[in-house]
């Protein structure tokens, strides 16, 4: 079957979960498709590197910098949305289909097709709730996508829920769940979790990763609050603000300098090796405090046989059998937390079986293949 060409769209080019799975998508579709990108970074290096064509069209700061959760936002920056689109629509040409992998790639997409752009498929990441979007943000997205595009992908059932609750039309709705090539974490050199725990100075400490951006709602202050209750476990964090965040970083940076903490806490800034260090880990914990919309980290986790508890609200509540497969415990909750912690540590033959369920599970229903299969059947029904 030959694959429809597409022109795939995403303002950013950092490297967030939404990137990385367009970076397999844009990666299996790069015979036929192209990405357009509203600024140049390290997403551009990515996909070029794996043979993608990128185009990049250097939008105007102030539609890049606007706030999703901010009022009034998106009408201030309305002139660069539509010169957003007049790009979208020049670069559609000669492609079947815009696939919008972002809200704001959304808006310039869906005004595209005033100019003759191509049908537009959104693929919907975000939980349109309150806690991440304005009311007014939501609202314009959803007249968009209920008005001009021709299907909604959404990476969970929370996902889709919340835009049917937000004024989405549930036709437009098609579930579509990430999937994950689990080669990086099969080929792991034996000795590298060794490795990664020398480097740390921490031996044989217990140790539970959290590998998310460093952002309020992915809850870092979480971890940080559970380990004062669990006084030999060391946490390690991976990722970096990538959209500000200033003052979370240094509210959490100076929780883990409190004399109680300090040394037990090991901050290792955004990194590509994430199977060799999750390897390295005892827990993977996934800690955000708002409805997650599907949390890759938790399929990276369950890929890498650790096990992993993670907040009990959206996406993984989805990805996640608790006690069977992982295990789930309330959002925003240190106590609850550190009892989990403390329960998995404490029976390692039933977490190494929890660890090995929930990697099955991963290998079967989150698979890149499936997600290909799943995607490649979508887009030839527009
Ligand atoms: N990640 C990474 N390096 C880091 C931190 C995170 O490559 O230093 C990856 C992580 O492995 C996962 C993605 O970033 O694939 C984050 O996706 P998730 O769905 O958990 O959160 P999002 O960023 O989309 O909100």
């Amino acid at each position: 079957m030959k694959r429809r060409r597409v022109l795939f769209v995403d303002h950013t080019a950092v490297m967030g979960g939404g990137e990385l799975s367009l970076l397999d998508i844009a990666t299996a579709y790069r015979e036929t498709s192209q990405v357009l990108l509203f600024t140049d970074g390290p997403f551009r290096e990515r996909l070029e590197a794996a043979g993608v064509s990128v185009k990049v069209a250097p939008a105007p700061e102030v539609a890049l910098t606007m706030r999703a959760s901010g009022e009034l936002s998106a009408l201030k920056v309305l002139p660069a949305l539509w010169w957003m689109a007049c790009q979208v629509a020049e670069a559609g040409r000669g492609f079947e289909l815009v696939h919008a992998n972002s809200q704001k790639a959304l808006i310039a997409s869906a005004l595209a097709t005033l100019m003759g752009g191509p049908p537009v498929v959104w693929h919907l990441r975000d939980i349109l709730t309150a806690g991440h979007f304005s009311r007014l943000n939501r609202r314009i997205a959803v007249s968009l996508a209920n008005t001009r595009t021709a299907l909604v992908l959404v990476n969970s059932r929370a996902t889709g829920e919340a835009f049917v609750a937000a004024g989405g039309r549930r036709k437009l709705v098609s579930l579509l769940y990430n999937g994950f090539s689990s080669d990086a974490f099969d080929h792991l050199a034996p000795e590298k979790p060794a490795e990664i725990r020398t480097e740390l100075g921490i031996n044989d400490a217990p140790l539970v990763g959290v590998f998310s951006r460093i952002s309020y709602w992915k809850g870092q202050h979480v971890l940080l609050e559970a380990l004062r209750e669990l006084p030999e476990v060391h946490a390690l964090f991976v990722g970096e603000a990538l959209f500000g965040e200033v003052e979370y970083t240094s509210h959490i940076k100076a929780l883990a300098s409190t004399p109680e903490l300090e040394g037990r806490v090991h901050w290792l800034g955004f990194r590509s090796d994430v199977p060799a260090l999750m390897a390295a880990c005892n827990i993977v914990a996934h800690t955000s405090t708002e409805p997650e919309p599907f949390g890759r980290v938790i399929v990276e986790g369950q890929l890498a046989q650790r096990p992993v508890v993670a907040s009990a609200t959206g996406g993984p509540a989805e990805l996640i059998q608790d006690g069977v497969t992982g295990s789930l415990v309330p959002p925003n909750d240190p106590v609850a937390l550190a009892k989990t912690i403390r329960e998995l540590l404490a029976d390692p033959s039933a977490t190494a079986a929890l660890a090995e369920r929930g990697r099955t599970q991963a290998r079967t229903n989150f698979s890149l293949e499936t997600l290909l299969a799943a995607l490649d059947k979508a887009l030839q029904q527009v």
